[in-house]
């Protein structure tokens, strides 16, 4: 068994919004952080070179260049392969099959690289840092335009065969729903995500239903997304409201499915749309009462994260220090 490194890790945030990359040590203090937007629709190769300069930024607020580094992680949306380092698809991604990025970030830096799924690290990181801090058995499940997930077993994450598991929003909920970004029909994310409840909302009222979401937008659907929702459904909106417990109703049903897979002893919700709390948490929350078997269903507590956005790069930090402890690395 290896010791583990003193010297701080280099962990990026690779997202379809954003790039945040920042330096953390060994045992989770982040000395500095850094910015900026992906612009995704570039493509891979002008993406990875606005994450090169993001990354000289962050090594330039800690005064550090790579050398003083032990390594650095990637948390990305998408499928990846975690064994070779590449992300083999990414929704969020455009263009982006099969690259190669370990092995591109290796050899500009010259420092070991990791990969790992982000909904996976921010599991990982409410087990080691936040509201999960020792919970054995947990699910994470980030909520927002679209739904990512990580599952903890016996205290650490699971990952399966290829590196992949966990792809939670991916779970079929209703066989011909409406068609998710994986291409597949009635997906979690499809029915339960913020852009499943905008577009619920969008539909309903070209179909001539009225809501006070209209006046919100000033009559630009295009404008609608799931915060919107929930400020009208805050304000009483009819509309809204069947919407928000409608979304709620097949998170529900995700959880019964969790619930009788995992027994869990906690379900931790991340994400832009787990802001909204008990309007959409209670409901939900009864669906798996009613639903899922009685003994599972008494011992799981849903909670939200405790972590918010740092989840991911802590978890990532989290999972390159194992991976060095277990000689991977
Ligand atoms: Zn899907």
């Amino acid at each position: 068994m290896q010791q583990i490194s003193q010297k701080p890790l280099l962990v990026i945030d690779l997202g379809g919004t954003k790039i945040l990359s920042a330096v953390i040590t060994p045992l989770g203090y982040i000395l500095s952080r850094n910015y900026c937007l992906t612009m995704a629709e570039r493509g891979p190769k002008a993406v990875i070179d606005t994450l090169i300069t993001n990354v000289s930024g962050v090594l330039g607020k800690a005064k550090l260049e790579s050398r003083d580094l032990d390594g650095i992680v990637v948390a990305a949306a998408g499928i990846l392969d975690t064994i070779h380092g590449v992300v083999t698809v990414s929704p969020n991604l455009p263009g982006w099959r099969n690259v190669h990025l370990g092995e591109i970030l290796l050899r500009k830096f010259g420092l070991a690289t990791l990969l790992i799924n982000d909904a996976n690290a921010a599991a990982l990181g409410e087990n080691r840092f936040g509201v999960g801090k020792g919970i054995d058995n947990l699910i994470y499940l980030t909520v927002s335009t679209g739904i990512g997930g990580g599952i903890i077993i016996g205290g650490k994450l699971y990952s399966g065969a290829d590196g992949c598991a966990g792809e939670l929003g991916h779970m079929i909920i209703e066989a011909k729903g409406p068609k998710c970004g994986c291409g597949n029909n009635g997906c979690l994310e499809a029915m339960a995500s913020g852009t499943a409840m905008a577009r619920e909302v969008v539909d309903r009222i070209e179909k001539g239903e009225m809501s006070t979401v209209i006046q919100l937008v000033q009559g630009s659907l295009d404008k609608v997304d799931a915060k919107i929702v929930a400020m009208a459904a805050k304000q009483g909106d009819g509309l809204a409201c069947h919407v928000v417990n409608r979304i709620a109703y097949y998170l529900g049903i995700g959880f019964v499915n969790l619930v009788n897979i995992f027994n869990p002893e906690m379900i931790i919700i991340g994400g832009g749309v787990s802001r909204m709390g008990r309007m959409l948490l209670e409901p939900a929350r009864r669906v798996m009462k009613e639903r899922a078997f009685k003994l599972p269903s008494r011992t799981v507590r849903i909670v939200r994260s405790r972590l918010g956005y740092d989840a991911g790069i802590l978890g990532a930090a989290a999972y390159f220090s194992d991976q060095r402890l277990n000689g991977v690395i």
